[in-house]
């Protein structure tokens, strides 16, 4: 079997080189969130077939040519694949807009060309990569290589399905290793082509596999697994602490990118030709369903009413609607499951008395997105940092502005958080830009601008928000085994 490109997709599990359907042939539906039609019909992989995917890459790694591969080889491969994301950019940005409900425009343009160069990236990157020596006088040199660690599993989130995965598939098949991807269960289609496209590019069979099922059976049948040496979990914080106990028997090593509730702090002296925007993106993008979303916006009381009128005026300038339509900047939230969890929110919202400044609703859209699940932008203001919907990751496009009137308070604010994964800053003042940046608690800082990313640059949480760091050399370091080679002269 393989992902037949009919009105319903048929997505198979891709097992040792070819997509098969699951063990006990039981399949899960998958639905579009623009309009709740059916899309495709996922094979629901059982314990079994997440032993065979496990034991194929254990084969894979202990037996077949990848590992011992010279990495120039390796890396040609790896950019083969990049290749073919980009030749089939349309089709994959089609799948994220189907399943997830994205703006086909800005994916295809964004993540899957992010995709291909995460991808591109970690080939050059494990080319260049260079090792220590130490000499010890002239009597002994210590050098030291970088090996594969062995299995990895891949378990990524719903929001940015294909990205995401790439970020991860890149340096782990970089350094040698091989690999089991999990996608999140609603949303499967652009990762389920990773296995056809690995193929394509030449990786031998085993190296890629991809499975497909709930987190609580397939997630856990994984982590649990004696062949997986490693997991790379990027999802919810809830998560990581089951697979940290459900690894800890096997001793796994692990990676967790997980959730957030961003600071963005606006000063009085910031420009608003730029704060307003980049505000808005980082509220709303991706419908606010983004880990590094800036979902607090902490204004100094000083232009609290001018950033108010604008930021509104802005929000309720967005286009919500269609994610496959040009021109769409907000589709729908990603499952009805979702819908519900967000739109409770606003009933916290009124009980703690925030202040709706626009949003908390459906928007008007054609009878066709009916059954979407769309929410208008919506913002509060709410003068108490400790309120839940100050401190609840909401993922969705809902923001609390929280006003402030010194920058010790914004500080002390923007810290009172069980996450740490990133802050923004808006300041034309280069020295308070340097002391709030280090003065925050999280993994990245953005300055004057969202989401700006190099992806040498580690990336990660402090506190909940994850354990580790990806990007560049903290990537390569989490795949690989360092081996020190002590030789008496
Ligand atoms: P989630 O934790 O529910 O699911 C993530 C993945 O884990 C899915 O594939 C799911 O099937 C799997 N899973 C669920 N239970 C499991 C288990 N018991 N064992 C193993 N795997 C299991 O998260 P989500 O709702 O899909 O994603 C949203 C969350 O991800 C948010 O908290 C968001 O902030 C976070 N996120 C973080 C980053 C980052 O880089 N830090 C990026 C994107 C999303």
């Amino acid at each position: 079997m393989t992902t037949v490109k009919t009105e319903v997709k048929e997505v198979g599990l891709y097992i040792n080189g070819e997509y098969v359907p699951s063990s006990d042939g039981e399949t899960f539906e998958v639905t579009n969130p623009a309009n709740q039609e059916l899309i495709a019909r996922v094979s629901e992989a059982t314990e079994e077939d997440v032993d065979r995917a496990c034991r194929a890459a254990r084969d894979a790694f202990e037996n077949g040519p990848w590992r011992k591969m010279p990495i120039e080889e390796r890396a040609a491969k790896l950019r083969k694949m990049a290749d073919i994301i980009l030749e089939r950019k349309e089709e994959i940005a089609r799948n994220d807009a189907m399943d997830v409900g994205k703006p086909y425009e800005a994916t295809l343009n964004g993540e899957v060309a992010r995709a291909a160069h995460n991808i591109r990236f970690f080939a050059d990157f494990a080319e260049k990569q260079g090792a220590e020596a130490y000499p010890m006088g002239e009597e002994y040199i210590n050098y030291t290589r970088y090996e594969p660690v062995g299995v990895a599993a891949l378990i990524t989130p719903w929001n940015v399905p294909f990205m995401l995965t790439t970020w991860k598939l890149g340096p782990c098949l970089a350094a040698g290793n091989t690999a089991v991807i999990k996608p999140a269960e609603n949303t499967p289609l652009s990762v389920s082509l990773l296995g056809e496209i690995a193929k394509e590019a030449g990786i031998p069979d085993g190296v890629v596999n991809v499975v497909q099922g709930k987190g609580s059976v397939v997630g856990n049948a994984l982590t649990t697994h004696p062949e997986v040496d490693l997991v790379s979990f990027t999802g919810s914080t809830a998560t990581a602490k089951h697979i940290m106990e459900s690894g800890a028997s096997t001793l796994k090593k692990v990676s967790f990118e997980l959730g957030g509730k961003a600071a963005n702090i606006i000063f009085e002296d910031a420009d608003l030709e730029k704060a307003i925007p980049g505000s808005i993106r980082a509220a709303f993008f991706n419908s606010g369903q983004v880990c590094l979303a800036g979902s607090r916006i902490l204004v100094q009381r000083s232009i609290l009413d001018e950033f108010l009128e604008k930021f509104k005026q802005a929000a309720q300038a967005m286009k919500v609607g269609d994610p496959q339509e040009k021109g769409t900047d907000m589709g729908p939230l990603v499952s009805e499951d979702h819908y519900k969890k967000v739109t409770s929110y606003f009933e916290v919202a009124k009980q703690e008395g925030a202040q709706l400044i626009s949003g908390g609703k459906r928007p008007e859209l054609p009878e066709k997105l009916s059954e979407g699940f769309y929410l208008e932008p919506t913002i509060y203001v709410h003068e108490d940092p400790k309120a839940r919907i100050c401190q609840e990751e909401i993922f969705g496009p809902v923001v609390t502005i929280i006003p402030f009137d010194t920058e010790e308070e914004a500080l002390e604010i923007a810290n009172d958080t069980q996450y740490g994964l990133n802050g923004v800053v808006w300041t034309e003042n280069l020295k308070r830009a340097h002391r709030i940046s280090h003065g925050v608690r999280a993994g990245t800082i953005w300055v004057n601008c969202w989401f700006v990313r190099d992806l040498r640059a580690p990336f990660g949480g402090f506190k909940k928000s994850g354990i580790g760091r990806e990007g560049g050399e903290h990537s390569m370091a989490f795949f690989t085994e360092a081996k020190n080679i002590c030789i008496a002269l």
